[in-house]
């Protein structure tokens, strides 16, 4: 049996049995033998708008995995699009690999798949993605965003990505301390990619006490000379005794092997899928008393930022003041969570749902 999410678990192999439990509208296989490219591209939910979300490029160890990461993700995406008060629906790509494997014939060759689709989907950065790679996949389709500053694109989302997360953070910080000043607190981040490194400037500039992890030591050397936070090993991350746990790596951190290990009051940080079973996990952490705030919720700013330009309606100021509405969000979310003693996760499905539900005039049933 392969679990695919909270509730159910469905037989390995069932592609069916697996888009029905999540209710995905589509799920398309791209296979290319000229370049090699194998590629998957999932769409949830379209009915507040295209289906947008990022490419990931990785080297899945299976195709279950690829695809059932493909589907976790676009689905989550349709969650953060609507709770962000975007008119977008839910999707995702996947892209199976070495990223070593990419160059510009593999890109286009992904664009005309993006482009088959006639704006249901619309692609934009994701792990192992860069905007230099859109700028390919752009000619072949309108349907991409992300696009570098030069070419007239919002460029990297991360910045905006990593502002969100930091309004997360501090409305949870509200939340479980009483005040949302992270002056003094002591915070460990996981991963120091792109959204981690522009997320410790923010708590640089608080004066928060910042441990940080990465499994590249070059980065962390790096980035702890210029911060002066403190390097921990990627393996004992979990068992420090910290404020804040904010993971900024891979998703599924959260689970059977982690969630007894957890010594902060608060989770919040930009990796998306952070809880590996949506419901188990969720529901222990509010048992636990520990503060969640939800992934798709806080690691919005980047779509906020993308869909902006997709509608060629982009203006910075606009774009972050729409993602410094994400602490009210936020606030909301934990309130309604605490009212009814209901995971965070769930009472922000539950607020996504609603907004789609409402504009759709439908009842969802995923
Ligand atoms: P990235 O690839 O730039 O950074 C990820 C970092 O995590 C890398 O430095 C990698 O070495 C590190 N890492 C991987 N596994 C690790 C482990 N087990 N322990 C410690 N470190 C580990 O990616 P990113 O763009 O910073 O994205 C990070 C997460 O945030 C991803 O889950 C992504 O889907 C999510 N996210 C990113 C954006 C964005 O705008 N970039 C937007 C929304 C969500």
């Amino acid at each position: 049996m392969l679990e695919i999410n909270a509730t159910e678990t469905v037989r390995e192999g069932s592609i069916f049995g697996q888009i029905s439990t999540m209710d995905h509208e589509q799920l398309v296989i791209c296979h290319d033998q000229a370049t090699g490219l194998k590629a998957l591209i999932g769409i949830h939910n379209t009915v507040l708008g295209p289906a947008l979300g990022g490419t990931r490029m990785w080297p899945y160890a299976s195709e279950e995995e690829a695809i059932t990461d493909v589907l976790r993700l676009s689905r989550g995406m349709t969650f953060k699009n609507a709770l962000a008060g975007l008119n977008l629906g839910g999707g995702k790509a996947v892209i199976i690999g070495d990223p070593k494997l990419k160059n510009e014939a593999f890109l286009r060759r992904f664009g005309r798949f993006v482009e088959s689709l006639g704006g249901r989907y619309v692609t934009a950065e994701d792990v192992n993605m860069k905007t230099s790679d859109m700028e390919y996949i752009s000619m072949e389709t309108r349907h991409v965003t992300g696009l570098p500053k030069i070419k007239g694109g919002a460029g990297d989302p991360s910045p905006v990505t990593a502002f969100g997360v930091y309004m997360g953070m501090k409305a949870a910080a509200k939340k479980a301390f009483g005040s949302d000043s992270l002056t003094g607190k002591k915070i460990g981040v996981q991963g120091v990619g792109q959204v981690g490194k522009y997320l410790i400037e923010y708590l640089v500039k608080e004066g928060a006490e910042i441990l940080i992890t990465d499994i590249f030591e070059g980065k962390l050397k790096e980035i702890a000379r210029a911060t002066g936070a403190t390097v921990v090993d990627p393996n004992v991350i979990y068992d420090l005794p910290m404020d804040i746990y904010a993971p900024c790596a891979l998703g599924a951190t959260i689970n059977d092997q982690s969630i007894d290990r957890l010594k902060c009051a608060v989770v919040a940080g930009g990796a998306n899928n952070q809880l590996k079973d949506e419901a188990k996990h969720g529901k222990i952490l509010l048992e636990k008393g520990i503060i969640y705030a939800p992934d798709f919720l806080i690691n919005a700013g980047g779509v906020i930022n993308v869909g902006a330009e997709y509608y060629g309606d982009y203006h910075e100021e606009t774009v972050f003041s729409q993602t410094e509405k994400i602490y009210d969000t936020c606030l909301t979310i934990l309130d309604k969570s605490e009212k009814e003693n209901i995971p965070a996760q769930q009472a922000a499905i539950e607020a996504a749902k609603a907004r789609i539900e409402s504009i759709g005039r439908i009842k969802l049933p995923f």
